[in-house]
């Protein structure tokens, strides 16, 4: 809860006038008081230590040398025109090396005596440098200063604003005025008894440790304070947001558990639930019963068997009256989901309906004719079921697969489509980091389905360089001879989409060649091919008329093939992660041992390496999800753009996450006993909820 002051546009600064303030704002988005305090340091200088010149190496950063100068001497002519002083310690020799400000700076330097230096070595023929050091003529006295800052503090700056002088140097300055007049206008933002619980410093002597600290302890003090007040304002935002959701949004209540979900349970379900399946029934049956509407989010690996529970849960639906859909991201990946919902439930038990862009205008009429009245109650399609054309008696129960491809603005389009809006049950098979899910999907609840269903051999997985092409091969034609399907994945990316598929068309080749008829035959699917071409292709090798399907990434969601028991990844090291453990699970779905082969270069990159041994070493799609958050961070993500993850300034969402566990529940708990805020303690928080300025943009937040 900074004073208003804080939002005083940055021009007013002293020091900074409407120039750099123009830079400040173009470079460095800040716009106001409060933006340049939340302009933390990158690092500190531990100027607490001196370097011996022998032990510097170009590494370094920035080090502190004490040296005595023994020469000096203006050199070049014009451009070249420098100033170049030697100095040396017991161990070593430095050059000195000035470009402005030459006259002054000579002259400032005496022959003989010995300085503290400080700045960013550097070498040349071997010989240790140092371009315009700081230079303070030594004395006990001079290190002993009082306010002598032990850690410097270092800012982010640009080349633009170096010509403002605003250097890490300039911006600290202006912070150092900042908090000189300012400090005392920094108010307390969370409530004693947190403070107290969580050992916090307080607000203001944060804010100065963590551009000035007095010491180490003083600055881990400041962070760790920060952090917890970024991440509780965070968390607060999104639990409350959910709250006030659940508060607008009535949600229909099913009753019962009727004939339709018990006649499937007990006759038609072709093997026992997981004991994970049966959890997350439990919990949609809870969310269903309570009046309010459900949103969430079911997380589990390829092939755990995500589409029974929501067909399951459809079927209650049905049962109370309602109808139901699932919304797919692509044709083929609806198509499939048609397919396996219509295996699953038989001819005889309920009408299953298909609506993509590919649904005929005369199929389409009858279809919304249907779903008006009522009497179709299981719709599965693409976005086309959102469209404003489609209009339900009563949906009671969505089905979302793959979230990251439906913004929040069609979820919500949805919504509109009742007084009381449907359920809504997102599934992905991207497993999240559960740290990164709690901010991402901070107002939606989320199930985990954490248990492969019995019987599954774990997928084997090989990386193969791209010597040993014909020992692929040979694998190939042995698990061909066993009756297995195969498919074979080629990256696609639009910048380099020719090249693309020009690899794919070659190595399709290739393989026709190694591969001859009649006894093979080859499947291909790619993204510049026409939905129905594309559908033909994938007919065949879904019947075993093709044994080997080439594709781009189009394979990448959902596809369903139980004898397809090999998956190729050609130039694997160009995947993601999460690509590669999506396409991975497109086998290992029969009851056959499944494999896994990553084809690649011998070059690859540090990330590439860890990529592919990741892979190589471990099936478990949360795991895989760690290393990818390691590697790449939140905002490469899906998703994080909207969450507020890449607006953290001093939390970490990959290596906090246990703080932002303890504060996730410090905020549940709150909201648990004071779900309105309205306890005096909890006062406090009103100013923050409302103000923009506290290190988050709630604006994007969803
Ligand atoms: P997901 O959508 O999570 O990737 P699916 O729901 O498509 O997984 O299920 C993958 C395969 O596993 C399907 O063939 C499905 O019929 C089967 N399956 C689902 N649940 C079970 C279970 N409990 N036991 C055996 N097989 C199952
Ligand atoms: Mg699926």
């Amino acid at each position: 809860m900074n004073s208003q002051v804080f939002e005083t546009p940055i021009e007013y600064l002293r020091g900074v006038g409407l120039a750099r303030a123009d830079v400040l704002k173009k470079d460095l988005q800040i716009s106001n008081f409060d933006d340049l305090l939340r302009h933390f340091p990158y690092k500190y200088i531990d100027r607490t230590r001196f370097y011996k010149i022998k032990d510097i190496n170009a590494d370094m950063p920035y080090v502190q040398i004490l040296a005595r100068v023994t020469q000096k001497e203006i050199l070049g002519e014009k451009h070249t025109r420098r100033l170049v002083v030697q100095a040396l310690d017991d161990t070593g020799v430095i050059e000195l090396v000035w470009f402005q400000g030459i006259k002054w700076i000579e002259k400032t330097i005496t022959i003989g005596k010995v300085y503290v230096l400080f700045g960013k070595p550097s070498f040349f023929n071997g010989k240790a440098q140092m371009a315009h050091p700081e230079m303070e003529p030594y004395s006990t006295e001079a290190l002993q200063r009082k306010g002598n800052l032990t850690l410097q503090p270092v800012y982010n700056s640009t080349e633009k604003l170096k010509q403002f002088s605003l250097d890490s140097k300039g911006l600290q300055k202006l912070i150092a005025g900042l908090l000189e007049q300012h400090l005392k206008d920094i108010h307390e933002n969370l409530p004693l008894y947190l403070i107290n619980h969580f050992n916090l410093v307080s607000r203001a002597d944060a804010c100065r440790n963590i551009h000035f600290p007095e010491d180490a302890t003083k600055l881990n003090e400041a962070i760790y304070r920060l952090k917890f007040e970024e991440l509780f304002f965070l968390q607060l935002k999104l639990l409350r947001n959910k709250l006030l959701h659940s508060q607008k949004f009535k949600g229909n209540i099913f009753e019962t558990v009727g004939t339709l979900f018990n006649e499937f349970y007990h006759r038609k379900l072709p093997f026992p639930l997981t004991n994970a399946q049966k959890r997350v029934l439990k919990e949609i049956r809870q969310d269903t019963q309570r009046g309010v509407q459900m949103n969430r989010l079911l997380q589990g690996d390829v092939g755990s068997g995500k589409t029974v529970v929501a067909l399951m849960s459809m079927l209650i639906a049905i049962d109370n009256g309602f109808q139901t859909c699932i919304m797919a991201p692509t044709e083929i990946l609806a198509n499939q989901h048609y397919q396996t919902i219509k295996e699953l439930v038989g001819d005889d038990f309920i009408e299953v309906a298909l609506l993509t862009g590919s649904t005929s205008a005369k199929a389409r009429k009858v279809l919304h004719e249907r779903l008006e009245n009522g009497q179709l109650k299981i719709l599965i399609g693409t976005h086309a079921l959102i469209e404003d054309k489609v209009q339900y008696k009563n949906l009671g129960f969505v089905v979302i697969d793959e979230q990251h491809r439906f913004g929040v603005e069609q979820r919500a389009k949805l919504w509109r489509k009742n007084s009381i809006p449907p359920h809504i049950l997102v599934m992905t098979a991207t497993p999240i980091p559960r740290t990164l899910a709690m901010t991402l999907y901070g107002d939606l609840d989320i199930s985990v389905i954490d248990e492969l269903p019995a019987g599954r051999k774990p997928i084997q997985t090989l990386h193969f360089y791209e010597n040993q092409r014909l020992r692929m091969f040979g694998f190939m034609k042995q698990e061909m001879a066993k009756g297995r399907q195969i498919y074979v994945v080629y990256p696609l990316i639009q910048e380099s989409e020719k090249l693309d598929l020009k690899n794919l068309e070659d190595g399709t080749d290739v393989m026709a060649h190694e591969f001859p008829l009649p006894d093979y035959r080859i499947s291909i699917v790619h993204g510049k091919m026409k939905p129905t071409d594309k559908q033909f292709e994938m007919n065949r090798f879904i019947k075993g008329e093709t044994q080997i399907m080439v594709a781009t990434t189009v394979i990448e969601v959902g596809v369903n093939i139980p004898n397809a028991s090999v998956m190729i990844i050609e130039n694997a090291e160009r995947f993601g992660l999460s690509q590669l453990h999506q396409l991975r699970g497109r086998v290992g779905r029969g009851a056959e041992q499944s494999y896994c082969i990553l084809m690649s270069s011998h070059k690859l990159s540090h990330d590439g390496r860890i990529r592919l041994d990741t892979m190589v070493k471990t099936n478990n799609g949360f795991e895989i999800a760690e290393t990818d958050l390691r590697l790449r961070g939140p905002g490469n993500l899906d998703g994080t753009q909207q969450s507020g993850v890449l607006d953290l300034k001093v939390a970490n969402i990959v290596t906090d996450q246990e703080l932002l566990i303890t504060v996730r529940k410090c905020v549940e708990n709150i909201f648990e006993k004071d779900p309105q805020l309205a306890l005096p303690e909890h006062q406090i928080f009103h100013h923050s909820l409302q103000s923009k300025g506290q290190g988050l943009n709630w604006n994007k937040i969803s």
